[in-house]
């Protein structure tokens, strides 16, 4: 099946109500929606699902905030470790991560997961996170593609 939100190919797409409309979207997408109740789903009809669609407008979920990664990250974490005054290794023990793990991290070789960035942002009592409409992003990226599906990968919470 194919998410009517982002187009990718899914083997199982959701039925969830975004912006007051009804799509089959992917688990990625259907994080924007809330699920569809038994009771919506029955006053459903294939008419209604047609006008719905067209009423639909991408644009609207595009210029919705969405959380990246700051693009300094690793500058952030390698300063906020040395004002902690801690190793690499003594502060990848405290975060249970490898040696190696903080050590990319720091020289960006490793882009941190949402778990791994919460983890820091904890430890370190520092932000590596920014709220950015899509559009903004795309500025941000210049010349790289950013499809829908990064950007909800990057605000994946
Ligand atoms: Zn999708």
């Amino acid at each position: 099946m194919i998410c009517e939100l982002c187009g990718t190919e899914f083997p199982k797409t959701k039925r969830v109500i975004i912006e007051g409309t009804a799509l089959n979207v992917c688990s990625n997408c259907a994080k924007f929606g809330t699920p569809v109740t038994k009771e919506q789903a029955r006053k459903e009809s294939p008419v209604l699902q047609r006008l719905e669609r067209k009423r639909y407008r991408p644009r609207d979920i595009y210029e919705r905030e969405v959380d990246i990664l700051v693009r300094d990250f690793s500058t952030r974490i390698r300063e906020a470790r040395m004002r902690m005054d801690i190793s690499q290794e003594e502060f990848g023990k405290q975060l249970n991560e490898k040696w190696s793990v903080i050590n990319k991290l720091e020289t960006g070789d490793l882009r941190p997961d949402d778990k791994l960035v919460t983890k820091l942002e904890r430890a370190l009592g520092i932000t590596l996170r920014e709220k950015l409409k899509p559009t903004e992003v795309e500025k941000k990226t210049a010349g790289k593609a950013l499809t829908i599906g990064d950007l909800i990968r990057e605000a994946n919470e």
